[in-house]
């Protein structure tokens, strides 16, 4: 309710720059008080961040412009000095920088903290906060989605960070039991003691990826998330017995792309509710981009953007 009326004011009082800073790819707007936000990754060049932190700001008028660092690993510390220095706002973290980045930030979120990751650091008057917004987007676009999964039984593929995002959103929305199926099934045995507090009622259970064809198993789950790079840096997905779900199974996919993944085909085929981690990518940037400026985005400016980079259309 604040945050929409923040966005509310902020939308009307700032129309002239809007009107200024309407199109996203117009570098005329960058001045001399332009302030910097960032991504640092390696491989970096891949990221739709900058597409819809720019599409956000722009529709805002907001004298800032998001760029993309490729940091190495062994550079992460001093590029994160670099920070305060420069007046950079604040910065994304993706592969491989996330979890390093908890060990080198004092400052941590509780959130970050349970999921000894970060994905968001702010620079409040030169001292960094790290926070992750992962769990945070993915539960907030599994609810607009309307998957109803209280009590039920959910399936998360992988046990890394992605893995422990899932996890948590999964638990948020009252899953009775989560099942992490994992090709190294003890990853997701101390994942899931790692994260048996946070889960609070919801029973954690490590299963190698033989749980994907546990017809039993598959029977009862309400949704199957993939939280592994499978499909993207493999030929094909692991093997799923698909027709053992239950035809309100949803099937949720943290990759995504123009089309549906490896992982979702099967499913589309079969009529399953499905969807990609387009809507968690707009999510937790939006949650991101409230932390960085103090505003909340236009997610539907952010979609529109990822999509037309994406070369697609609709929800899905
Ligand atoms: P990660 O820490 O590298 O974890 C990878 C997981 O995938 C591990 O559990 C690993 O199993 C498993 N895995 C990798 N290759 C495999 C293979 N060939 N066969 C079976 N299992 C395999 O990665 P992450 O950071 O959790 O990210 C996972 C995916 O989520 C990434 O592709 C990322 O793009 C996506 N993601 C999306 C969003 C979004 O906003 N949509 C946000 C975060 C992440 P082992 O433990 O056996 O190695």
């Amino acid at each position: 309710m604040k945050s929409a009326r923040r966005h509310a004011r902020a939308a009307d009082g700032s129309r002239a720059r809007t009107e200024r800073g309407r199109a996203a790819g117009d570098i005329s707007r960058i001045g001399g008080g332009t302030r910097i936000i960032a991504v640092f990754g390696d491989p970096v060049e891949h990221s739709m961040s900058p597409t819809i932190h720019n599409a956000a700001s722009a529709a805002l008028g907001l004298d800032r412009v998001y760029v993309a660092f490729k940091v190495k690993p062994k550079d992460l510390a001093t590029a994160l000095r670099a920070i305060p220095a420069l007046g950079i706002v604040g910065v994304n973290l993706t592969v491989p920088h996330k979890e390093q980045a908890a060990q080198l930030i004092k400052r941590l979120s509780r959130e970050a903290r349970t999921l000894a990751a970060v994905n968001c650091v702010i620079n409040r008057g030169g001292i960094l906060f790290g926070d992750n917004t992962d769990a945070r987007g993915l539960e907030r676009d599994l609810r607009a989605l309307q998957v109803a999964i209280q009590g039920g039984i959910a399936i998360v593929i992988g046990a890394g960070g992605a893995a422990a995002s899932a996890m948590l959103a999964c638990a948020r929305l009252g899953a009775g039991q989560i099942v992490i199926a994992n090709r190294t099934r003890e990853r997701g045995e101390r994942l899931a003691r790692r994260l048996s507090r946070a889960a609070r009622g919801t029973k954690l259970v490590a299963r190698g990826l033989d749980a994907l064809v546990d017809r039993a198993l598959l029977a009862s789950a309400r949704i199957i998330l993939n939280a592994t790079p499978m499909g993207l840096t493999t030929p094909r997905f692991a093997r799923l017995d698909y027709k053992a779900t239950r035809t309100d199974c949803f099937f949720y996919d943290l990759l995504y792309s123009a089309r549906p993944t490896a992982f979702l085909k099967p499913a589309v085929t079969l009529k399953r509710r499905f969807a990609d981690g387009a809507g968690m990518l707009i999510n937790q940037g939006a949650l991101a981009f409230e932390l960085f400026n103090d505003i909340a985005p236009p997610t539907g400016v952010m979609r529109a953007a990822l999509y037309a980079r994406l070369g697609r259309r609709g929800r899905k």
